[in-house]
Protein backbone atom coordinates (compact mmCIF):
# COMPACT_ATOMS: atom_id res chain seq x y z
CA UNK A 1 0.00 0.00 0.00
CA UNK A 2 1.64 2.94 -0.94
CA UNK A 3 0.08 6.25 0.23
CA UNK A 4 2.12 9.37 0.61
CA UNK A 5 1.84 10.26 4.59
CA UNK A 6 4.87 10.61 5.96
CA UNK A 7 5.79 13.96 4.50
CA UNK A 8 3.08 15.57 7.22
CA UNK A 9 1.90 13.49 9.67
CA UNK A 10 5.19 11.48 11.40
CA UNK A 11 2.73 8.33 11.72
CA UNK A 12 -0.35 6.92 10.71
CA UNK A 13 -3.19 4.59 11.59
CA UNK A 14 -3.77 1.34 9.98
CA UNK A 15 -7.47 -0.73 10.25
CA UNK A 16 -8.09 -4.26 9.47
CA UNK A 17 -10.68 -4.96 7.77
CA UNK A 18 -10.37 -8.98 8.26
CA UNK A 19 -9.48 -8.54 11.90
CA UNK A 20 -12.60 -6.18 12.37
CA UNK A 21 -14.68 -9.25 10.72
CA UNK A 22 -13.26 -11.70 13.03
CA UNK A 23 -14.38 -9.81 15.88
CA UNK A 24 -18.08 -8.82 15.12
CA UNK A 25 -18.52 -12.33 13.70
CA UNK A 26 -17.57 -13.67 17.29
CA UNK A 27 -19.55 -11.30 18.98
CA UNK A 28 -22.54 -11.51 17.02
CA UNK A 29 -22.28 -15.71 17.55
CA UNK A 30 -21.77 -14.96 21.16
CA UNK A 31 -25.14 -12.94 21.09
CA UNK A 32 -26.97 -14.76 19.37
CA UNK A 33 -29.40 -14.30 16.36
CA UNK A 34 -32.25 -12.25 18.92
CA UNK A 35 -29.76 -9.61 19.39
CA UNK A 36 -28.76 -6.56 16.77
CA UNK A 37 -25.11 -5.63 16.82
CA UNK A 38 -24.45 -1.45 18.01
CA UNK A 39 -21.68 -0.36 17.10
CA UNK A 40 -20.28 2.30 20.04
CA UNK A 41 -18.30 4.60 17.48
CA UNK A 42 -18.14 7.24 20.47
CA UNK A 43 -14.74 9.11 21.75
CA UNK A 44 -13.79 9.40 17.63
CA UNK A 45 -14.25 5.46 17.17
CA UNK A 46 -12.38 4.59 20.50
CA UNK A 47 -9.59 6.25 18.45
CA UNK A 48 -9.89 4.57 15.19
CA UNK A 49 -11.60 7.71 13.20
CA UNK A 50 -15.28 7.98 13.28
CA UNK A 51 -15.22 8.58 8.96
CA UNK A 52 -13.04 6.00 8.42
CA UNK A 53 -14.43 3.47 10.64
CA UNK A 54 -17.98 4.17 9.92
CA UNK A 55 -17.83 2.99 6.51
CA UNK A 56 -15.32 -0.17 7.17
CA UNK A 57 -18.19 -1.42 10.02
CA UNK A 58 -20.85 -0.92 7.65
CA UNK A 59 -19.08 -3.00 4.98
CA UNK A 60 -18.88 -5.58 7.60
CA UNK A 61 -22.73 -5.97 8.23
CA UNK A 62 -23.15 -3.23 10.96
CA UNK A 63 -26.13 -1.35 10.08
CA UNK A 64 -26.46 0.60 14.00
CA UNK A 65 -24.32 2.73 15.49
CA UNK A 66 -24.13 4.73 18.50
CA UNK A 67 -22.44 7.90 19.61
CA UNK A 68 -22.10 9.83 22.36
CA UNK A 69 -23.42 13.80 21.48
CA UNK A 70 -24.62 15.53 19.20
CA UNK A 71 -20.71 16.68 17.64
CA UNK A 72 -20.72 12.31 16.90
CA UNK A 73 -23.67 11.65 15.11
CA UNK A 74 -23.41 14.55 12.68
CA UNK A 75 -19.50 13.34 11.89
CA UNK A 76 -21.03 9.73 11.77
CA UNK A 77 -23.96 10.69 9.88
CA UNK A 78 -21.95 12.58 6.62
CA UNK A 79 -20.63 8.78 6.02
CA UNK A 80 -22.87 6.49 7.22
CA UNK A 81 -25.22 5.15 3.85
CA UNK A 82 -28.93 5.04 3.88
CA UNK A 83 -30.75 2.98 6.40
CA UNK A 84 -28.06 2.60 9.04
CA UNK A 85 -29.59 3.78 12.61
CA UNK A 86 -27.52 6.40 14.53
CA UNK A 87 -28.55 6.70 18.52
CA UNK A 88 -26.91 9.40 20.74
CA UNK A 89 -26.31 8.15 23.90
CA UNK A 90 -25.61 11.39 25.98
CA UNK A 91 -25.57 14.70 24.98
CA UNK A 92 -27.26 16.77 22.43
CA UNK A 93 -28.50 20.40 22.95
CA UNK A 94 -32.51 20.78 22.43
CA UNK A 95 -31.66 23.41 19.57
CA UNK A 96 -30.37 20.56 17.89
CA UNK A 97 -33.27 18.10 18.22
CA UNK A 98 -35.12 19.19 14.88
CA UNK A 99 -31.96 18.30 12.98
CA UNK A 100 -31.91 14.70 14.28
CA UNK A 101 -35.32 14.27 13.67
CA UNK A 102 -34.80 15.24 10.21
CA UNK A 103 -31.98 12.64 9.82
CA UNK A 104 -33.94 10.02 11.70
CA UNK A 105 -31.07 10.02 14.19
CA UNK A 106 -32.61 8.73 17.80
CA UNK A 107 -31.56 9.85 21.14
CA UNK A 108 -31.76 9.28 24.72
CA UNK A 109 -34.18 10.92 27.17
CA UNK A 110 -33.05 11.34 30.79
CA UNK A 111 -35.25 13.94 31.90
CA UNK A 112 -38.52 15.39 31.55
CA UNK A 113 -37.02 18.60 30.14
CA UNK A 114 -35.70 16.64 27.14
CA UNK A 115 -39.25 14.41 26.76
CA UNK A 116 -41.12 18.05 26.64
CA UNK A 117 -38.27 19.20 24.47
CA UNK A 118 -38.57 15.87 22.20
CA UNK A 119 -42.53 16.44 21.45
CA UNK A 120 -42.73 19.70 21.07
CA UNK A 121 -39.82 19.76 18.55
CA UNK A 122 -41.65 16.84 16.72
CA UNK A 123 -44.75 18.08 16.91
CA UNK A 124 -43.59 21.23 15.45
CA UNK A 125 -42.02 19.78 12.32
CA UNK A 126 -44.91 17.35 11.70
CA UNK A 127 -42.57 14.15 12.14
CA UNK A 128 -41.75 11.59 14.51
CA UNK A 129 -39.22 11.59 17.63
CA UNK A 130 -36.92 8.01 17.90
CA UNK A 131 -36.14 7.94 21.54
CA UNK A 132 -34.79 6.11 23.89
CA UNK A 133 -36.17 6.21 27.61
CA UNK A 134 -32.99 5.87 30.00
CA UNK A 135 -33.78 4.09 33.39
CA UNK A 136 -31.27 4.95 36.20
CA UNK A 137 -31.00 1.50 37.90
CA UNK A 138 -27.85 2.12 40.30
CA UNK A 139 -25.32 3.73 38.22
CA UNK A 140 -26.39 7.44 39.41
CA UNK A 141 -25.43 9.11 36.28
CA UNK A 142 -28.31 9.68 34.04
CA UNK A 143 -31.71 8.13 33.95
CA UNK A 144 -35.14 8.13 34.85
CA UNK A 145 -35.92 7.17 38.44
CA UNK A 146 -38.45 4.42 38.65
CA UNK A 147 -40.64 6.01 40.86
CA UNK A 148 -40.58 8.96 37.94
CA UNK A 149 -41.38 6.10 35.51
CA UNK A 150 -45.50 5.83 35.49
CA UNK A 151 -45.29 9.74 34.95
CA UNK A 152 -43.45 9.14 31.79
CA UNK A 153 -44.54 6.61 30.20
CA UNK A 154 -48.21 8.50 30.74
CA UNK A 155 -46.52 11.32 28.56
CA UNK A 156 -45.52 9.29 26.01
CA UNK A 157 -48.70 7.36 25.66
CA UNK A 158 -50.55 10.92 25.43
CA UNK A 159 -48.21 11.76 22.36
CA UNK A 160 -47.79 8.72 20.62
CA UNK A 161 -48.70 10.05 17.43
CA UNK A 162 -45.00 12.02 17.58
CA UNK A 163 -43.19 9.58 19.25
CA UNK A 164 -41.33 6.18 18.25
CA UNK A 165 -40.17 4.73 21.51
CA UNK A 166 -36.83 3.34 20.11
CA UNK A 167 -35.78 1.86 22.77
CA UNK A 168 -35.82 1.62 27.07
CA UNK A 169 -32.39 0.91 28.10
CA UNK A 170 -29.67 1.38 31.40
CA UNK A 171 -26.18 0.69 31.53
CA UNK A 172 -24.06 -0.85 34.30
CA UNK A 173 -21.55 0.20 36.50
CA UNK A 174 -18.40 -1.27 35.92
CA UNK A 175 -19.32 -4.79 33.95
CA UNK A 176 -15.77 -5.53 33.35
CA UNK A 177 -15.40 -6.60 37.41
CA UNK A 178 -16.60 -9.21 39.16
CA UNK A 179 -16.37 -6.54 42.26
CA UNK A 180 -19.53 -5.14 41.26
CA UNK A 181 -21.67 -8.26 40.52
CA UNK A 182 -24.14 -7.80 43.49
CA UNK A 183 -24.37 -3.79 42.59
CA UNK A 184 -25.19 -5.03 38.50
CA UNK A 185 -27.39 -8.19 40.11
CA UNK A 186 -29.09 -5.30 42.07
CA UNK A 187 -29.35 -2.75 38.65
CA UNK A 188 -30.71 -6.09 36.56
CA UNK A 189 -33.68 -6.39 39.21
CA UNK A 190 -34.71 -2.95 39.11
CA UNK A 191 -34.41 -2.81 35.22
CA UNK A 192 -36.45 -5.50 34.99
CA UNK A 193 -39.30 -4.07 37.34
CA UNK A 194 -39.33 -1.29 34.91
CA UNK A 195 -39.73 -2.81 31.57
CA UNK A 196 -42.67 -5.04 33.54
CA UNK A 197 -43.98 -1.82 33.50
CA UNK A 198 -43.49 -0.55 29.84
CA UNK A 199 -44.60 -4.10 28.69
CA UNK A 200 -47.86 -3.71 30.85
CA UNK A 201 -48.48 -0.18 29.24
CA UNK A 202 -49.40 -1.23 25.88
CA UNK A 203 -46.73 1.19 24.65
CA UNK A 204 -44.50 -1.83 22.84
CA UNK A 205 -40.87 -0.08 22.60
CA UNK A 206 -38.91 -1.56 19.52
CA UNK A 207 -36.14 -2.55 22.02
CA UNK A 208 -35.11 -3.23 25.53
CA UNK A 209 -31.43 -2.80 25.79
CA UNK A 210 -28.28 -2.99 28.65
CA UNK A 211 -25.69 -4.58 27.49
CA UNK A 212 -21.89 -3.14 26.75
CA UNK A 213 -19.33 -5.13 25.72
CA UNK A 214 -18.54 -6.33 29.14
CA UNK A 215 -21.98 -7.04 30.43
CA UNK A 216 -22.66 -9.21 27.00
CA UNK A 217 -19.80 -11.42 27.40
CA UNK A 218 -20.22 -11.91 31.25
CA UNK A 219 -23.76 -11.79 31.67
CA UNK A 220 -25.34 -13.47 28.88
CA UNK A 221 -28.94 -12.75 30.08
CA UNK A 222 -27.69 -8.81 29.36
CA UNK A 223 -27.82 -8.96 25.58
CA UNK A 224 -31.80 -8.55 25.54
CA UNK A 225 -32.63 -6.74 21.89
CA UNK A 226 -29.59 -5.32 20.71
CA UNK A 227 -26.11 -4.89 22.52
CA UNK A 228 -23.71 -1.49 22.46
CA UNK A 229 -20.22 -3.07 21.86
CA UNK A 230 -17.26 -0.40 22.19
CA UNK A 231 -14.03 -1.82 23.40
CA UNK A 232 -14.61 -5.47 22.04
CA UNK A 233 -15.55 -4.57 18.29
CA UNK A 234 -12.12 -3.29 18.67
CA UNK A 235 -10.52 -6.29 19.32
CA UNK A 236 -9.41 -5.54 23.17
CA UNK A 237 -11.23 -7.49 25.94
CA UNK A 238 -12.87 -5.00 28.56
CA UNK A 239 -10.60 -6.23 31.28
CA UNK A 240 -8.41 -8.97 32.04
CA UNK A 241 -11.03 -10.14 34.65
CA UNK A 242 -13.39 -10.29 31.57
CA UNK A 243 -11.15 -12.46 29.29
CA UNK A 244 -9.73 -14.95 31.87
CA UNK A 245 -13.57 -15.31 33.12
CA UNK A 246 -14.07 -16.39 29.58
CA UNK A 247 -11.73 -19.13 29.55
CA UNK A 248 -12.93 -20.06 33.05
CA UNK A 249 -15.77 -20.52 31.75
CA UNK A 250 -15.15 -22.35 28.61
CA UNK A 251 -16.52 -19.93 26.15
CA UNK A 252 -12.94 -18.96 24.83
CA UNK A 253 -10.11 -20.97 24.59
CA UNK A 254 -6.71 -20.07 26.63
CA UNK A 255 -4.17 -20.31 23.62
CA UNK A 256 -6.33 -18.37 21.11
CA UNK A 257 -7.94 -14.74 21.42
CA UNK A 258 -10.95 -14.50 19.72
CA UNK A 259 -10.48 -11.26 19.48
CA UNK A 260 -8.12 -9.34 16.73
CA UNK A 261 -6.75 -5.68 17.53
CA UNK A 262 -8.38 -3.89 14.55
CA UNK A 263 -5.34 -0.75 14.96
CA UNK A 264 -1.81 -0.52 14.05
CA UNK A 265 -0.38 2.65 14.94
CA UNK A 266 3.15 2.86 12.20
CA UNK A 267 6.04 5.37 11.30
CA UNK A 268 9.23 5.74 10.28
CA UNK A 269 12.74 6.08 10.93
CA UNK A 270 13.45 9.77 10.16
CA UNK A 271 17.16 10.15 11.41
CA UNK A 272 20.02 7.47 12.75
CA UNK A 273 22.44 8.99 15.01
CA UNK A 274 25.39 7.04 16.73
CA UNK A 275 26.46 7.66 20.44
CA UNK A 276 29.22 6.99 21.88
CA UNK A 277 30.18 5.23 25.29
CA UNK A 278 29.74 7.85 27.95
CA UNK A 279 27.21 10.01 26.29
CA UNK A 280 23.77 11.65 26.66
CA UNK A 281 21.04 10.89 24.86
CA UNK A 282 18.24 13.35 24.45
CA UNK A 283 17.00 16.17 27.11
CA UNK A 284 18.95 15.96 30.26
CA UNK A 285 20.49 13.17 32.14
CA UNK A 286 18.03 10.32 32.17
CA UNK A 287 20.20 8.26 29.42
CA UNK A 288 23.80 7.79 29.65
CA UNK A 289 25.13 5.15 26.63
CA UNK A 290 27.11 2.47 28.39
CA UNK A 291 28.60 1.25 25.01
CA UNK A 292 28.57 2.76 21.68
CA UNK A 293 24.90 2.72 20.73
CA UNK A 294 23.09 3.06 17.61
CA UNK A 295 20.16 5.05 18.03
CA UNK A 296 16.82 5.57 15.25
CA UNK A 297 14.84 8.73 15.72
CA UNK A 298 10.87 8.51 15.55
CA UNK A 299 8.79 11.61 14.97
CA UNK A 300 6.35 10.77 17.29
CA UNK A 301 5.86 11.73 21.33
CA UNK A 302 4.19 12.79 23.88
CA UNK A 303 1.78 14.79 21.95
CA UNK A 304 0.48 11.83 19.95
CA UNK A 305 -0.22 9.86 22.82
CA UNK A 306 3.00 7.79 23.58
CA UNK A 307 3.05 8.61 27.01
CA UNK A 308 5.86 10.47 28.54
CA UNK A 309 6.02 7.94 31.21
CA UNK A 310 7.27 5.23 28.51
CA UNK A 311 10.36 7.26 28.76
CA UNK A 312 13.67 4.56 29.52
CA UNK A 313 10.36 1.77 29.23
CA UNK A 314 8.65 1.45 26.02
CA UNK A 315 9.60 -0.33 23.00
CA UNK A 316 8.89 -0.52 19.63
CA UNK A 317 9.16 -2.58 16.32
CA UNK A 318 11.71 -2.35 13.70
CA UNK A 319 12.59 -5.00 11.26
CA UNK A 320 10.80 -7.31 13.11
CA UNK A 321 12.40 -6.69 16.48
CA UNK A 322 12.13 -4.72 19.29
CA UNK A 323 13.66 -1.84 20.03
CA UNK A 324 13.48 -0.17 23.31
CA UNK A 325 13.24 3.60 23.88
CA UNK A 326 15.98 5.42 25.57
CA UNK A 327 16.67 8.95 26.89
CA UNK A 328 12.64 11.07 27.59
CA UNK A 329 10.17 11.47 25.45
CA UNK A 330 9.86 14.29 23.92
CA UNK A 331 6.58 16.18 22.22
CA UNK A 332 7.21 15.16 18.80
CA UNK A 333 9.96 12.93 18.79
CA UNK A 334 11.50 9.49 20.91
CA UNK A 335 15.09 7.82 20.11
CA UNK A 336 15.01 3.83 20.21
CA UNK A 337 18.04 1.55 20.60
CA UNK A 338 18.66 -0.01 17.44
CA UNK A 339 22.35 -1.78 18.30
CA UNK A 340 20.87 -5.22 18.21
CA UNK A 341 19.24 -4.79 14.96
CA UNK A 342 20.52 -5.35 12.07
CA UNK A 343 20.61 -3.19 8.73
CA UNK A 344 18.21 -0.56 10.70
CA UNK A 345 18.20 2.12 8.71
CA UNK A 346 16.48 5.86 8.24
CA UNK A 347 12.63 5.09 6.48
CA UNK A 348 12.59 1.98 7.54
CA UNK A 349 9.07 1.20 8.96
CA UNK A 350 8.13 1.12 12.79
CA UNK A 351 4.99 -0.01 14.63
CA UNK A 352 4.41 1.94 18.17
CA UNK A 353 1.32 -0.32 18.47
CA UNK A 354 0.79 -4.08 16.27
CA UNK A 355 2.38 -6.84 15.20
CA UNK A 356 5.74 -6.85 12.92
CA UNK A 357 7.31 -10.31 12.63
CA UNK A 358 6.96 -12.41 15.59
CA UNK A 359 6.81 -9.66 17.74
CA UNK A 360 3.14 -7.32 18.84
CA UNK A 361 3.21 -4.66 20.46
CA UNK A 362 -0.41 -4.49 22.15
CA UNK A 363 -2.72 -1.57 23.29
CA UNK A 364 -2.62 -3.02 26.90
CA UNK A 365 0.86 -3.58 27.44
CA UNK A 366 1.69 -0.30 26.40
CA UNK A 367 -1.12 0.96 28.45
CA UNK A 368 -0.15 -0.70 31.35
CA UNK A 369 3.14 0.52 31.03
CA UNK A 370 2.07 4.35 30.97
CA UNK A 371 -0.56 3.82 33.46
CA UNK A 372 -3.73 4.59 31.33
CA UNK A 373 -5.93 1.70 30.12
CA UNK A 374 -6.92 0.50 27.02
CA UNK A 375 -9.80 3.47 26.01
CA UNK A 376 -7.81 5.99 27.43
CA UNK A 377 -4.94 5.18 25.57
CA UNK A 378 -6.80 4.53 22.06
CA UNK A 379 -8.93 7.65 22.55
CA UNK A 380 -5.50 9.61 23.14
CA UNK A 381 -4.48 8.75 19.19
CA UNK A 382 -4.87 11.92 17.75
CA UNK A 383 -7.82 12.39 15.53
CA UNK A 384 -5.24 14.47 13.19
CA UNK A 385 -3.39 11.35 12.25
CA UNK A 386 -4.15 9.35 8.46
CA UNK A 387 -5.89 6.44 8.30
CA UNK A 388 -5.71 3.70 5.98
CA UNK A 389 -7.95 1.00 5.77
CA UNK A 390 -6.30 -2.26 5.04
CA UNK A 391 -7.15 -6.35 4.40
C1 LIG B 1 -19.36 3.51 25.97
C2 LIG B 1 -20.66 2.92 26.17
C3 LIG B 1 -20.89 1.60 25.73
C4 LIG B 1 -19.79 0.71 25.17
O1 LIG B 1 -18.95 0.27 26.22
P1 LIG B 1 -17.78 -0.79 25.99
O2 LIG B 1 -17.32 -1.14 27.35
O3 LIG B 1 -16.71 -0.08 25.24
O4 LIG B 1 -18.34 -1.92 25.22
C5 LIG B 1 -22.18 1.12 25.85
N1 LIG B 1 -23.17 1.87 26.38
C6 LIG B 1 -22.97 3.13 26.81
C7 LIG B 1 -24.11 3.90 27.37
C8 LIG B 1 -21.73 3.70 26.72
O5 LIG B 1 -21.51 4.94 27.17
Amino acid sequence: MMKSYATTAGSWIELSTSALKRNIAYLKKRIGKGSHFVSVVKGNAYGHGIEDYVPLVERCGVRRFAVSDATEAERANRVRTEGMAIMIMNHIDHADLAWAVERGISWYVFDLERLDASIETAKRLGKRASIHIEVETGFNRTGFRPVEMERVIERCRHNADVLDIAGVCTHFAGAESIANYYRIQEQRRVFNEVRAQWEASGLRPSAYHVASSAAALTYPETTMDLVRFGIAQYGFWPSTETRVQNMMNGETSFSKDPLVQVLTWKSRVIAMQYVRTGEYVGYGTSYLAQRPTQIAVIPVGYCHGFGRSLSNLGHVLIRGHKAPVIGMVNMNIITVDVTAIPGAESGDEVVLIGKQGRHRITVSSFSDLANYVNYEMLIRLPSELPRFVVD
